[in-house]
């Protein structure tokens, strides 16, 4: 048996029990947002920011949360105690349009379903590989416009992001980065970007979804006085970069060493990455920004 638990349709069932529609035009249309957050020794991390986001993600798609945010917060909770994963969890949510009325097509009439797993922790790139550094590829296919699928909903509108990691491996890279049509850096599949130059970070300011790990980076460079950017970021600026790292739930702060091959400085995780990635672990082990899963069950 597979460690996890989900919920679905109202009830917590097993892994391989979770099923959903095929008519669900979640699946049939991608028409589906969703948020993923994680615990750790216990805590959830950014509960309530998570719970906002996912709430303007809905928002932005016309979706309706059938829970309230309370309820949510318990049923994701109940998951991960149920799960057996509270000391490392990769928390999921999601919010699906629901079937089509008989014989419509109008998306106002389905019931909106709401269904959440949580499965142990998930590193992005495996744990080695997340902790030593990738070769990224700088993807020849562009990043959906925000103007017709807006980033910062974070939805399941993967196309591109699943062709660019198609191009990075047949490629012999590990993972791809992705631009915007006006030709700026915009986001790789599941991560945000970060370049360092004369130690000063900066990250795309639009065309990304607005990562919680990307707030949670900002947050740490204020704390250990490390100058950050947050604007329009060239692709040769990622190409050029003393160092260079993605942020991701799924991973924490992970370095980024290579750029279509070429080495990044010396080719090892450079210094403010390795700081970064130091600190947000530290902050993580100490239930920085975290709500105890106890506590949400109690209340
Ligand atoms: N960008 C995209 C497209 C993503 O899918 C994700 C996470 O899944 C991120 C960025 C990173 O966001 P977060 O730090 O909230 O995990």
């Amino acid at each position: 048996m597979v460690a996890g638990c989900v919920h679905i349709n109202g009830e917590f069932v097993e892994l391989e029990d979770a099923k959903i529609s095929i008519f669900d035009t979640g699946f049939l249309h991608s028409d589906v947002v969703y948020d993923v957050t994680t615990a750790w020794q216990g805590y959830i991390f950014k509960l309530d920011e998570h719970l906002e986001r996912f709430a303007a993600s809905c928002a932005g798609f016309r979706l309706t949360n059938p829970y309230s945010d309370a309820e949510t917060a318990n049923i994701l909770a109940e998951t991960t105690r149920r799960a057996e994963c509270e000391d490392g969890a990769f928390i999921h949510m999601h919010v699906t349009r629901g079937e089509y009325a008989e014989n419509s097509r109008d998306p106002r009439l389905c019931e909106n379903q709401f269904a959440c797993y949580v499965v142990p922790f998930v590193w992005l790139w495996g744990e080695e590989k997340s902790k030593a550094g990738i070769n990224i590829h700088m993807a020849g296919i562009e990043r959906i416009s925000s103007k017709a699928v807006d980033a910062r909903f974070k939805n399941f509108h993967w196309g591109d992001l699943i062709q660019a990691q198609y191009e990075a491996y047949e490629n012999e890279r590990d993972d791809a980065a992705l631009c915007a049509a006006d030709g700026s850096l915009a986001e790789g599949p599941g991560f945000n970007i970060w370049v360092v130059k004369d130690g000063v970070c900066a990250t795309p300011d639009k065309n990304c979804l607005l990562g919680m790990s990307r707030k949670s980076v900002i947050e740490l460079c204020g704390m250990e006085n490390i100058p950050f950017e947050l604007r329009t970021v060239h692709p040769d600026e990622l190409r050029n970069a003393d160092e260079a790292f993605a942020t991701s739930s799924a991973g924490g702060v992970m370095p980024i060493t290579r750029v279509d091959d070429k080495p990044l400085g010396n080719g090892a995780p450079g210094i403010l990455t390795s700081q970064l990635f130091d600190s947000y672990w530290r902050q993580r082990e100490a239930g920085w920004c975290g709500t105890k899963i106890t506590d949400i069950l109690d209340s």
